[in-house]
């Protein structure tokens, strides 16, 4: 439920508002606006008695959500999020995020490499996985915490903001030593315990859809971190299973205007997973943009074809070079711009653990 008050309620006011909340057994948050404060009320699993707070002095309008996630939802927050991974760069504002890099950090060498090529070509975050969800135990794992200070160095070396998955709860306090936004994967989105824990980590995070989940399944989760008070949530659509295997995953792009629909989060779309083919990820992801997604997260890798992991799905530099240079006109025939990479600043690189 969603209070709003009146433009020009006072500070009494707004406090007696969060009091009563507080009186029946709910938590309330405070939302200042533009315009005027609106205060949340969250706690309840069914629809609350207002009559109370809607006598209260200085409240203008009482709003029930109607969605089964309550923050997460535009009725909550009629605006777009704008999640902020580093200064000056942003996901969700007017213009186009993209994340690039390989699907592994392989070594010094290789993360290096793959991240001055996809910042010359325009990248604005660098993506590489460090623990990586393997469908096989036999397979590569990633370099874990020594992949974490490969990424970091990498940073260094081009000021691109990291973006690199925790896979369990310990995991997440690892990555977020070095990450500027942590992803969760489509095996983990359900993973309600480590939901939880990157919300009160409070980074960035970013939340890919998983394989066989709804759009409604996808917001439910995001709604577990912005209930421990983090709404920098980015949400990925990377494909679901499909009875065809023409392709890895059927890349469900419609889920992109639904989502703006239904929340006020970024939406991002990752035609690597989502479609498994390199040949078929330049034209998703020109679509995925056309479709108004807030950004692109692209596989790029220095030697797609000794890539430990997704090697098949991996762009090379130069394929990836012209897939942005292709997003630009798609991206201004809809006002949009492709964000720009950051300043180098020298972040230091610090050990893990
Ligand atoms: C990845 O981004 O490399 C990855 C493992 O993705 P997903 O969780 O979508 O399969
Ligand atoms: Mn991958």
């Amino acid at each position: 439920m969603l209070v709003v008050m009146r433009h020009g309620a006072t500070p009494a006011e707004i406090d007696r508002v969060v009091r009563t909340i507080e009186e029946m057994g709910y938590d309330a948050r405070p939302m200042p606006g533009a315009q005027r404060t609106a205060v949340g009320l969250v706690g309840n699993d069914g629809r609350v008695d207002a009559s109370r707070i809607e006598a209260l002095p200085g409240v203008a309008q009482v709003i029930h959500v109607t969605q089964p996630y309550k923050q997460v939802s535009r009725e909550w927050r009629p605006e777009n999020t704008v999640v902020t991974i580093a200064p000056g760069v942003t996901v969700g504002g007017a213009d186009v995020a993209i994340i690039a890099g390989p699907c592994s950090v392989e070594s010094e060498e290789q993360i290096v490499a793959a991240a001055r090529a996809v910042r010359a070509a325009g990248a604005t975050a660098l993506r590489g996985g460090a623990f990586k969800p393997r469908s096989s135990p036999y397979s590569f794992q990633g370099l874990g915490r020594r992949g974490l200070e490969l990424l970091a160095i990498a940073r260094r070396e081009t000021g691109l903001p990291i973006v690199t998955e925790a896979m369990d709860e310990h995991g997440a306090y690892l990555v977020a030593e070095i990450a500027d936004c942590i992803q969760i994967g489509a095996r983990n989105m359900q993973n309600y315990s480590l939901l939880r824990v990157v919300g009160r980590i409070g980074k960035p995070v970013l939340l890919k859809r998983g394989m066989a989940a709804t759009v409604n399944d996808l917001l439910m989760s995001a709604e577990y971190v912005l209930a421990e008070g983090n709404d920098q949530v980015i949400l990925c659509e990377r494909g679901v299973r499909s009875f065809d295997p023409a392709v890895r995953n059927m890349f469900d792009l419609t889920a992109i205007p639904i989502v703006h629909n239904l929340s006020h989060l970024p939406i991002i779309a990752d035609p690597s997973h989502g479609t498994g083919l390199r040949d078929k990820v330049t034209p998703m992801a020109r679509a995925a943009v056309a479709a108004g997604a807030d950004g692109i997260l692209v596989e790029v890798h220095p030697a797609p074809d000794r890539a430990l992991s997704d090697g098949a799905q991996s762009l090379d530099p130069g394929q990836f070079a012209e897939l942005v240079s292709e997003l630009r006109p798609i991206a201004a025939a809809i006002g949009r711009g492709v964000v720009h990479p950051p300043r180098i600043v020298g972040t230091p690189v610090v050990a893990v653990g």
